[in-house]
This record gives structure tokens, C-alpha cells and sequence, in this order.
């Protein structure tokens, strides 16, 4: 099942043990000249029209924009879900803009974690294996063990110790979306990727979840995630406004929103 190694990455790969990626560290995600043209029959619609963009390692990003203006669009680029039309695209020191599909489907489960706004979970299938199931397709080769450990130790890290067992069925829509980021954690990714994760939540659940990624944000991992709601943004480091398929505004947030206290679980470290 595992695809060999695509050549371009390997090779990117052998740079940046080498040293000579300079910003393999610094930064998760640096776009240059971003541009995606649509063509539809006569018409082109140029959803991305020269997009720069750099986010390090360790920030706390929320993408902004009015409908239409290309937050869908340069958000399955920068989860490797579809390719620009022109510009380049580097995730974690490696140029993605031109690999294949199924050389994007590896580099996607290797370095990013997903959570989407309708959760995604399997139904008939309990938290502790739906958070095991990136392990399965990825390439890190783990035992049966390690990644039963793994996800245990995911699922506790967002406060759901002892719900190992339980379906979806039996969990609250924020207690699904803790699973579903429990799940995005599980393989360790270089970012996690959030399309509007608390879209289908109730305000007071949506504070909760965003506690969640603030916290774990304040172990380290890299978060982006995609809004329309202002309040939420807020809870971020940094929110980028597109407008037009490019950046409009870019704000560092100084006093960002905390999410209410004693509402989200303590979440510790990795221990891996
Ligand atoms: P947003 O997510 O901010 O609402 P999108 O990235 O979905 O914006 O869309 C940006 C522009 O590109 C819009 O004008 C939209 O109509 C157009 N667009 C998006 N996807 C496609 C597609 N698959 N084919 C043609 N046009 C598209
Ligand atoms: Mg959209």
C-alpha cells in the first residue's frame, strides 16, 4: 500500500538533513506568488492571483475572508489536496507545488493533520479506532501496540481518557470534534489544518474546542485554521484576511481571546 518515496522529496528531504534548507524549521508554510486560475468553458476565474504568504512554526494562524474570495482554494493547496496554477509552495522545507496526486496524498498524511467542520468521524466504528486509522495508511510502520498507545495517548491529551470505547453515537458534538483532533494529532504532523471546525458547535462547545487548539498551540504544534466568524479568529496568534485571491490584511492579534477557564481539559505535552 505504501507509495515509494517521491523522488523530489527525497531529495528535498536529503537537502534538509544536510542543512542546507536554511528554513526547514522556521517555517511550516511558505507561499510565493500563489495564483489558481479556474476554467470554465470561456471563462477563467482567478481564484488565487499572486499569494504570498510565510507561517512558522509554532503560530496560531486564522485565515478570514468573505465568501468567494479563495479560502477554499488556497486551503486544499495548502493541504495538498489539489496544486496552483503558478507560484511555489513549500510545507515544512519541501516544494509541493508540483508533486503528483499520490505523491501528495503521502506528503498530506505525513505532515498535516485535518479537522473539518462535520467532524468526519467513522459511525460504526469506536473513538479509539477512529483515531488509529491515520496510523494505518501511513507509512511510519508502527505496531499493533505502539499505535494502540498512540491513540490513547491522543485521545487523553484532549480530555477524553476513558472514552476510548465509545462511537460517535455516544458522544457530544464537542466531545466528536475532541476525537476528531485527537485523531489529526495521532501521527504527530507538522500543522494542524482546520476548516471551520467549529461550524457545526454551539458557542459555548466552540469556546471549548478553541481552548483545545489553544492549548495545544501553547505546547508547540502549528495551527491554521479557517473562519468566517470573527470571535473565533480571535482566539488565534495571527488572522489573515483574503480578499480577491490575495492578502488583504495580516494582524498580529496582541491580546488574543482566551477561551473561558476550566472549561477545556489540561492538555499535557507528547510524551513520545
Ligand atoms: P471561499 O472559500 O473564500 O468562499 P473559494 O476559494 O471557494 O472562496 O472560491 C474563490 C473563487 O473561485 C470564487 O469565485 C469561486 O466561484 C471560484 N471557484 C472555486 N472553486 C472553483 C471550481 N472548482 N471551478 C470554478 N471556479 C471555482
Ligand atoms: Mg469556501
Amino acid at each position: 500500500m505504501r507509495l515509494r518515496e517521491p523522488a523530489r522529496w527525497a531529495a528535498d528531504a536529503d537537502r534538509a538533513a544536510a542543512g542546507e534548507v536554511g528554513n526547514l524549521v522556521e517555517n511550516v508554510i511558505e507561499i510565493h506568488g500563489l495564483t489558481k486560475v479556474y476554467t470554465m468553458g470561456e471563462v477563467e476565474v482567478h481564484a488565487l492571483a499572486g499569494l504570498d504568504l510565510i507561517v512558522e512554526t509554532g503560530e496560531f494562524l486564522a485565515v478570514m475572508g468573505p465568501s468567494g474570495s479563495g479560502k477554499s482554494t488556497l486551503m486544499n493547496i495548502v493541504g495538498c489536496l489539489d496544486r496552483p496554477t503558478d507560484g511555489t509552495y513549500r510545507l515544512d522545507g519541501v516544494d509541493v507545488s508540483s508533486l503528483n496526486r499520490d505523491a501528495r496524498a503521502e506528503i498530506r498524511n505525513a505532515k498535516i493533520g485535518f479537522v473539518f467542520q462535520s467532524f468526519n468521524l467513522l459511525a460504526r466504528t469506536s473513538a479509539i479506532e477512529n483515531v488509529e486509522l491515520p496510523l494505518l495508511y501511513g507509512e511510519l510502520g508502527w505496531s499493533k501496540g505502539k499505535r494502540h498507545e498512540a491513540a490513547i495517548e491522543s485521545l487523553r491529551i484532549v480530555g477524553l481518557a476513558g472514552r476510548e470505547d465509545h462511537y460517535p453515537s455516544q458522544l457530544s458534538g464537542g466531545q466528536q470534534q475532541r476525537v476528531a483532533i485527537a485523531r489529526a494529532l495521532v501521527t504527530q504532523p507538522a500543522m494542524l489544518l482546520a476548516d471551520e471546525p467549529t461550524g457545526n458547535l454551539d458557542s459555548r462547545t466552540s469556546e471549548e474546542i478553541m481552548g483545545i487548539f489553544q492549548q495545544l498551540n501553547d505546547t508547540g504544534k502549528t495551527v491554521v485554521l479557517i473562519t468566517h466568524e470573527p470571535d473565533i479568529a480571535q482566539h488565534a496568534k495571527r488572522v489573515v484576511t483574503v480578499r480577491d485571491g490575495r492578502i488583504q490584511n495580516d494582524e498580529k492579534i496582541q491580546q488574543h481571546r482566551v477561551a473561558a477557564k476550566g472549561i477545556a481539559p489540561p492538555v499535557q505535552p507528547m510524551t513520545r
